[in-house]
């Protein structure tokens, strides 16, 4: 019975908005047993779906037994379900970062293999030594890199990426100007744990919004 015949159809930010919703759900019926309550939850997470969705029937039908999760358990079941349809990150190798940071003398890989591709929206790694933080994301079916430094002091803020409350760090990249010798520094507070950011990214065209306002 459970073959697959939907593709994947989701993005990774669309998976993250639903289990986001999901959750939304879960606390809603872990807190209360008002029915009403409960159909109200259901209409904001219907009208968020249908918002940032556009479903055929059949993935329709898929998305809707979302509204069978009463607890973790079958949450996190649905939530595994659900990754089976969702369009990993680009595939990217060693050789593919290498060749994105060409001009990075002593560049520190990330640790692709503990990456799961099909979680991220945008690939993200720390040198800690030099307090480097690099990304590469995908924009126009290509792969776009981005150099900064992060800053190790962490505070409670709202990250730039993903817009959430979360332990904040100061990002600093920096863009040559049209005058040759001249920088223009961008500083933003992001998230100091990229994977946990990646979890919040729920509308992708503002994470890239981001990206693109400091790389100009
Ligand atoms: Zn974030």
């Amino acid at each position: 019975m459970e073959k697959q015949t939907i593709q994947p159809f989701l993005t990774v930010a669309n998976y993250h908005l639903l289990e986001q919703q999901m959750n939304k759900i879960i606390l809603t019926l872990a807190t209360t047993k008002d029915k009403d309550v409960i159909l109200a939850v259901h209409g904001i997470v219907d009208s968020e779906i249908t918002a940032k969705l556009a479903l055929s029937t059949e993935e329709a039908e898929l998305i809707e037994q979302l509204f069978d999760v009463t607890n973790r358990a079958q949450g996190d079941a649905y939530s595994e379900q659900l990754k089976l349809y969702v369009i990993p990150f680009k595939a990217v190798t060693a050789s593919t970062i290498k060749s994105l940071f060409k001009k990075e003398k002593k560049l520190k890989l990330p640790k692709l293999e503990e990456m799961d591709f099909h979680e991220i929206c945008y690939l993200a790694w720390d040198d800690p030594g030099t307090h480097r933080k690099y990304v590469v994301l995908e924009q126009d079916e290509k792969l776009k890199s981005i150099k900064g430094t992060f800053s190790n002091d962490t505070i409670r803020g709202i990250c730039a990426i993903c817009n959430r409350h979360s332990d904040v760090g100061l990002f600093t990249t920096s863009v040559k100007g049209q005058i040759v010798g001249t920088f223009t520094n961008y500083s933003n507070y992001i998230c100091a744990d990229s994977q946990t950011c990646n979890r919040h990214v729920t509308d992708i065209e503002k994470t890239q919004a981001f990206f693109e306002r400091i790389t100009q």
